[in-house]
């Protein structure tokens, strides 16, 4: 008996953007604005459309109430993880709300203590409740959205996931979910294809979930490693991006900063890493991800500003002002090996 196999996958590293004609005069011009819609048939309510299509992941050390404050404070948006007590969680929303945040996320799971989680975390303010898990399409996520969507209404945008195939991105969005997080594998702590065998390239994701024809928001998930990946990804059909290791080591993600041989680092850490679950749940499952630590990099903001800088930097080279045309007019060409290492600098250096 032959088995079935996807087509060949393609990574962020196969592909380069066509350059083309441009009338972008400066970068200023260009806009990133991308609303948080809810999916046709439900009524809408008022959320803030996000300045950047940048999300904080909900590990914890990425996403508590002072990365909340300051990706909204950014036009971006946090979601706080649920690493923690259900009053751990609603005090960080609390402080994120009101400290001002128009839009602050709150991730829960799928069994357990989840729908008082939830609750709890719309109570205090959070209007983004973030159905977290690591494979998403599953009939737990099913359940759990069903929940949610019978419970909040249409008061939440309800982001799920992790999927990586257009089956799963179109039963989630089936299920209720407004966007959903596509990415299974990539992440830059995740050994989830080293322990599983199991995921597909982010890009690849991306662009068989662009194919959908619900109409849930594409939240591309794992493995961006600098802004040209964040171009690439929204140019395959994201809606957004959601960031672990490029906001990792910042000084708003939680945890100390601490020094080896007189450098500052902070920890970044895989969620199913062995030190994440003794920490949050007391005993180890599967290993699926590593724990790391980052150069210190200061402000958020700083990280924020430059990424963006890259995003608008790419959409003039495709001759656009505005995501939506950005979608609909970008190109992909594919490289080979030799294409990817000119593509990396690769200047001589003289030492003396
Ligand atoms: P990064 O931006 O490449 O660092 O990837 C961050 C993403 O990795 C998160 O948003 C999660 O989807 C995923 N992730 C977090 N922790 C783990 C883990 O322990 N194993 C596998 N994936 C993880």
């Amino acid at each position: 008996m032959s088995k079935s196999y996807y087509k060949t996958s393609r990574c962020f590293d196969d592909v380069l953007l066509v350059p083309q004609y441009s009338e972008v005069e400066t970068r200023s011009d260009i806009v990133l604005d991308q609303p948080l819609f809810f999916t046709a048939g439900m009524p809408s309510v008022d959320l803030p459309t996000l300045q950047i299509p940048i999300i904080s992941s909900p590990m914890d050390t990425v996403t508590g109430p002072e990365m909340a404050v300051a990706m909204d404070r950014s036009g971006g948006l946090g979601i706080i993880h649920r690493y923690c007590s259900i009053d751990e969680q609603t005090k960080m929303v609390t402080t994120a709300v009101s400290r001002g945040s128009a839009l602050v996320g709150a991730a829960v799971g799928v069994s357990g203590d989840f729908i008082d989680r939830a609750c709890s975390a719309y109570d205090s303010g959070a209007r983004v409740i973030c159905v977290d898990i690591a494979h998403g399409h599953h009939v737990l996520m099913r359940r759990a959205l069903e929940k949610f969507r019978e419970i909040f209404g249409s008061s939440v945008h309800l982001m799920a996931g992790n999927v990586a195939t257009l089956e799963a991105f179109d039963d989630l969005a089936d299920w209720g979910a407004d966007s959903v997080r596509v990415g299974i594998g990539g992440g830059s702590i995740c050994s989830t294809r080293i322990q599983t065998g199991h995921g597909i390239p982010t890009l690849q994701s991306i662009m068989m979930c662009a194919r959908s024809d619900r109409d849930a928001l594409i939240v591309a998930d794992g493995g961006i490693r600098n802004s040209g990946d964040i171009v690439k990804s929204l140019a395959a059909g994201a809606d957004f991006v959601m960031l672990g290791s490029l906001l990792a080591g910042t000084a708003e993600t939680p945890g100390e900063v601490v020094y080896k041989d007189g450098n500052p680092f902070k920890s970044y850490r895989g969620m199913a890493s062995i030190e994440a679950q003794i920490d949050w749940r007391g005993h180890v499952a599967s290993i699926e991800g590593v724990s790391s630590a980052m150069s210190y990099k200061g402000s958020v903001k700083g990280v924020l500003t430059t990424l963006t800088q890259g995003i608008k930097s790419g959409l003039s080279y495709t001759g656009c002002t505005d995501l939506k045309t950005f979608r609909s007019k970008s190109k992909f060409t594919l490289v080979t090996q030799p294409g990817v290492s000119e593509g990396h600098t690769h200047i001589f250096t003289i030492c003396d």
